[in-house]
């Protein structure tokens, strides 16, 4: 069967198609067992193996350093926003987070945390709707604070950190959603990442989890059980029937990701990919981009046209043309182009064809 579409939809997205191909060929028997994954024991041995699998794989993909845990939790990355400030706040008697508001996914973070302590906004970049990431005092990095909160690439702004601030002693906690697994990213810097699944892993529902040993054991008491990072790290994410087809189609990913070269090599396709699309967007007028040029995402490329009669017909002549899900999100409007690591070159060689033929007709 041939690729029939590319599709750019921001999330749940695009997976590598031999992942998909090799998840249909095994889904009537997994391993042998004459059962579908579906169907077996999360206690079997057979599960605890793919999981130890994901465990390695996972962390040689990021060269992991050894007092970092792997924990697979419920509730996609929305659910990290309150699980976040639960396990984390009270390792400080002042209960007190710093947070960067560059995104809608970072107000939110905000905006749940602010139920459980005292959350201090470090820097926002909403006066300019989230076209950049913003500048920030070094001297605010406040010693008294449980953790600094970002989120590295904002999927619906089309933005993205290129560099991480030093926090120091500060614990920094990222949401690495939409780009988890694109770029090389050194683990040893951050106190805690966390990635939903559905955009660069696999299917929506499930966060990965990684968190450094010493940030254990912290919780409120009033954590739930299943929001409790520490319960996961002790009970190996099994504390109770966990999502089995995500973490195995996880594990599928990783498998792709480790033969195409690993995150190294992806990266450069990655990089590859987006500039493709913003050369066009620099060479013309007719298309106009909403991330600040410094700032640009490689995974989300958010732009705009002339007039909403004219993006309107782009949007729907390009998913006739099977490159479909370029609606941007309301908040900015326009169109993006969400080209996570299981996009190939190919679908973005066929947007910017499309898109320079689309402006001589229309421009
Ligand atoms: C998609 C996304 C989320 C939300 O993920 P859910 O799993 O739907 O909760 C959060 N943060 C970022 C950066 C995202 O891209």
């Amino acid at each position: 069967m041939k690729q029939p579409i590319y599709y750019f939809g921001a999330g749940p997205a695009k997976l590598p198609y031999p992942v998909l191909e090799q998840i249909q060929a095994e889904f009537l028997d997994f391993r042998n067992m004459g059962s579908s994954i579906i169907e077996i024991s999360h206690r079997s041995k057979q599960f605890d193996d793919l999981l130890c699998e994901t465990d390695d794989l996972f962390a040689e993909l990021v060269s992991l350093p050894p007092n970092y845990k792997v924990l697979y939790v419920h509730g996609g990355a929305s659910m990290q926003f309150s699980a976040v400030p639960m396990n984390l706040l009270p390792r400080k008697p002042s209960q007190k987070a710093l947070y960067f508001e560059t995104g809608n996914f970072a107000r939110l973070a905000k905006e749940e945390a602010e139920k459980y302590g005292d959350i201090v906004t470090i820097a926002s970049s909403a006066g300019t709707n989230y076209d950049r990431i913003p500048d920030f005092n070094r001297t605010d990095l406040d010693a008294d604070a449980s953790y600094v909160y970002l989120t590295s690439n904002n999927t619906i702004f089309g933005t993205r950190w290129h560099a991480f601030p030093d926090t120091g002693d500060i614990p920094l906690v990222i949401d690495a959603t939409s780009e988890i697994l694109s770029r090389v990213m050194d683990f040893s810097k951050f106190g805690l990442i966390f990635a939903g699944v559905q955009k660069n892993l696999g299917p929506a529902g499930m966060a990965v989890v990684v968190i450094r040993e010493d940030l254990l054991g912290h919780a409120m008491k009033t954590t739930p059980k299943l929001l409790n990072y520490d319960i996961y790290n002790k009970k190996h994410s099994l504390a109770n029937t966990n999502n089995t087809f995500a973490i195995y189609v996880i594990n599928l990913v990783l498998k792709w990701l480790k033969n195409e070269g690993g995150v190294a090599a992806i990266e450069k396709v990655n990089e590859a990919k987006a500039a493709r699309l913003y050369a066009l967007l620099d060479k013309t007028d007719f298309y106009t981009g909403h991330a600040q040029v410094a700032h640009r995402s490689t995974m989300n490329v958010t732009f705009n046209l002339p007039s909403a009669e004219l993006l309107d017909r782009f949007l729907s002549q390009s998913s006739e043309n099977g490159l479909t899900a370029l609606k941007g999100h309301r908040s900015v409007g326009g169109a993006r182009a969400s080209i996570y690591n299981a996009m190939p070159m190919e679908g973005v060689a066929a947007l910017v064809e499309f898109m320079q033929e689309f402006e001589r007709q229309n421009g």
